[in-house]
């Protein structure tokens, strides 16, 4: 799967998708990520400079993203896309609701996914119309831009890809899971801060989990998840 993400601010995502489970699926190129700036599609010299955004048309605060920056980024994009398997998203708080079932279903469907991550008000409406973007939200509330949640569906689709995860990894996928995990210490001695009279206090592992009764433990699971 390739990601072509468009986006005035590429240098956020460098952290995140080169550490851990994403940087490795990028090293064995199980997964491939590119940036194109709609800077980059504006005209450079004074005369006849143009910014990426300008003022909405019919008035309002705040500024929208041009359309023409936009669309010569994904056609930049687009053109160094092999596979005929593409789907181009636009971020947007009132999309369709971004889910694990989303995800599935990208992996199976796409080779390529171009990510449009808009910023200040969003992008001119002209921009999905042409594209047949799809709007797309991961959850319900107003973040800066684009870049959270095209770094949320890269970490949610790959994980989806064969081999992305390790071995353990994925069996945890297959298996029932439950919402409570635990791990060593068995009993944990802890001082709360703060308040009166301090008490150390044991924390404890539900017996049951230490019992070795797997059929115990795959109910306690279910119960809990
Ligand atoms: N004017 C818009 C808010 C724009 S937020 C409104 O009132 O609805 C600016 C950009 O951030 C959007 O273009 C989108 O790319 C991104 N964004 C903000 N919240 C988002 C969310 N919940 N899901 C997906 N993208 C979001």
């Amino acid at each position: 799967m390739r990601f072509h993400i468009i986006t005035i601010f590429p240098d956020i995502f460098d952290s995140y998708l080169n550490e851990s489970i994403i940087g490795r699926a990028i090293k064995n190129k199980h997964i491939a990520i590119k940036f194109y700036n709609p800077r980059d599609f504006v005209k450079g010299n004074k005369s006849n400079y143009k910014p990426v955004d300008d003022k909405p048309y019919g008035g309002g605060p705040g500024m929208v993203m041009r359309a023409e920056p936009i669309l010569k980024a994904v056609e930049a994009a687009i053109k160094k896309i092999k596979g005929k398997k593409i789907k181009i998203i636009n971020f947007s708080p009132t999309g369709k609701k971004f889910t694990t079932a989303y995800a599935k279903e990208s992996v199976k469907k796409y080779t390529d996914i171009i990510l449009i991550s808009g910023r200040y008000e969003g992008i001119d409406a002209r921009v999905k119309k042409i594209l047949k973007a799809e709007d797309i939200s991961i959850g319900d509330y107003v973040l800066t831009g684009g870049e959270l949640p095209a770094m949320v569906l890269i970490d949610s689709i790959s994980r989806q890809i064969k081999g992305v995860l390790g071995k353990y990894e994925s069996l945890e996928e297959e298996r029932v899971s439950s919402s409570e995990f635990y791990t060593r210490p068995e009993v944990l001695k802890y001082t709360p801060p703060g308040g009166r009279g301090k008490k150390t206090k044991n924390y404890k592992v539900p017996k049951v989990l230490l019992s070795g009764n797997h059929k115990k433990i795959e109910e306690w699971k279910q119960r809990s998840s």
